[in-house]
């Protein structure tokens, strides 16, 4: 019988990708294998979608997609990100018995060798356990992130501490103590769902087979070592922990732009890229902060733009940049700037020579795709565990400066203006790029044969074909 690995992303764009990805990376390397993707959720009927896991088929036959029947969560009444993040985790334990069958199908005609499970798929841990499936996850953030999951249960347990209190402090093993108002509020609020729900994906992941993380040894040796020793738990234990990578997607970004075209004619070096991930959005105020801080910096900028959040529940004209920037700010920089709408080649424009900074919002992807390029940043988390990130790049790793926030988590012009010069023009900013240079060695390093992330590959494979059961 041949053996398969189901991967179980949750509905969410990204993180099929990055599953996609794994899929790939197994695939690459140990061929005997196949690889099936469950797809849950109404995503799977956005055009976009479907062309792309049709794409994926079509190059990487061994990967197959499996479409679960959709279910119907209970709708959102109030869009937060409480209600948008419990509706993850309840699209997936609407999906257990659509999942249970679709389990038994596959395994009419394959031998399944591990479940691997994102963490809003957690619930589905039941659902091979009762199936006796070895079950992994991929944790597709940094170790970090992951160090926070696994210590989760353990700050539950802390009744005694409100950490929504004004000057909290949360400590996570592995990670330098964060204050706790630069986390989501669901995240540090004991009444919402969130909070519970992932107190259950730190206990599921540390009864796991193990957790695959998309890192490399070196770029995280504080998180992991606190992560592998069990600092993180409260009994001390912890699960395999497979570092990977960095996993990063390439070749789907080679398509023509024409801002891969305008970067050919800029200096080497020379271009500040903005670009905030795939949710990130700000207010028009915002918007047109930045706008005043890169003109008054003077630096050459490339800029993916936003429509802006409603202000005062009206919507700016959508088809329109001018309805939002400074008045002729796009004539004033049109020989310096180029902004695209919405959406760009992030890859491809990193690891284009002219680029010489990244402002990120700190996603996960977005470092590594950054790291993998050699292109040193300025840290603007927005949400999720970008703070934890913003830590790594800034006070760790140091290929970061960070972007300082005032009241109501607003950053003035003046602050951009000066950072961006600092990164761009100064002798921190050089020591900046050196570092990252370093980085992207070390990360090429993991990822050459006999390299830390193919070791851990080979024995996370290994572990798949002794059938770990957890
Ligand atoms: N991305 C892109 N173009 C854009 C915005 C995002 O190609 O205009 C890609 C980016 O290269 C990365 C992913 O989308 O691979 C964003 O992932 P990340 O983890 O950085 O942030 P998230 O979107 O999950 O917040």
């Amino acid at each position: 019988m041949e053996e398969v690995i189901v991967l179980y992303p949750n509905a969410g764009r990204g993180h099929l990708d990055s599953m996609v990805e794994l899929g790939k990376l197994i695939i690459n390397h140990y061929p005997s294998l196949l690889v099936t993707v469950v797809i849950s959720g109404p995503p799977h009927e956005i055009p976009t979608t479907l062309t792309y896991t049709q794409a994926v088929s079509a190059t990487t036959p061994s990967i197959t997609f499996l479409q679960l029947p959709t279910v119907t969560p209970p709708p959102i009444t109030s869009f937060t990100e409480e209600t948008i993040i419990s509706q993850f985790f309840e699209i997936a334990v609407l999906n257990n018995s659509n999942l249970h069958n679709a389990l038994l199908n596959v395994s009419k005609t394959s031998k399944i060798k591990a479940l691997v499970l994102d963490l809003f798929c957690a619930s589905a841990f039941e659902v091979s356990t009762s199936l006796n499936i070895p079950t992994y996850f991929f944790y597709t953030s940094g170790a970090s992130g992951l160090c926070m999951l696994l210590h989760w249960p353990t700050l539950v347990n802390d009744t005694t501490r409100d950490f929504k209190a004004p000057n909290t402090t949360i400590n996570i093993p592995g990670v330098p103590p964060i204050p706790s108002e630069k986390f989501p509020l669901s995240a540090v609020d004991r009444s919402s769902k969130v909070f519970r729900y992932f107190e259950e994906v730190g206990l599921q992941m540390t009864k796991s087979a193990g957790i695959i993380v998309n890192t490399f040894d070196l770029l995280e040796q504080r998180a992991l070592e606190a992560a592998r020793g069990g600092k993180c738990t409260s009994d001390g234990s912890s699960p395999p922990i497979y570092c990977l990578g960095p996993i990063v997607k390439i070749t789907e970004d080679k398509a023509e732009h024409d801002c891969l075209t305008w970067l050919e004619s800029q200096p080497s070096n020379s271009v500040l890229f903005l670009c905030f991930g795939s949710g990130g959005v700000f207010s028009a105020k915002q918007t047109r902060e930045i706008a005043i801080g890169l003109e008054s910096s003077g630096v050459r900028f490339l800029w993916v733009v936003r429509d802006p959040l409603p202000e005062d529940g009206v919507q700016s004209n959508p088809t329109s940049l001018e309805s939002f920037l400074p008045d002729g700010f796009m004539e004033r920089t049109k020989t310096r700037g180029f902004i695209v709408k919405s959406w760009a080649p992030q890859a491809a424009i990193l690891n284009h020579g002219s680029v010489g900074g990244l402002v990120t919002h700190c996603g996960w992807n977005s470092i590594l795709e950054a790291v993998c390029a050699g292109v040193p940043m300025l840290a603007w988390p927005l949400y999720a565990e970008q703070h934890l990130n913003r830590v790594l790049l800034v006070e760790e790793l140091k290929v970061a400066l960070p972007v300082n926030e005032s009241e109501n988590r607003f950053v003035s012009a003046h602050e951009l203006e000066m950072k961006v010069r600092e990164l761009q023009n100064s002798e921190t900013g050089k020591c900046l790029r050196d570092k990252v240079a370093i980085l992207r060695k070390e990360a090429l390093m993991a990822t050459n044969n006999g390299g830390s992330s193919r070791v851990a590959l080979a024995k996370l494979v290994e572990s798949f074909r002794n059938g770990f059961s957890n």
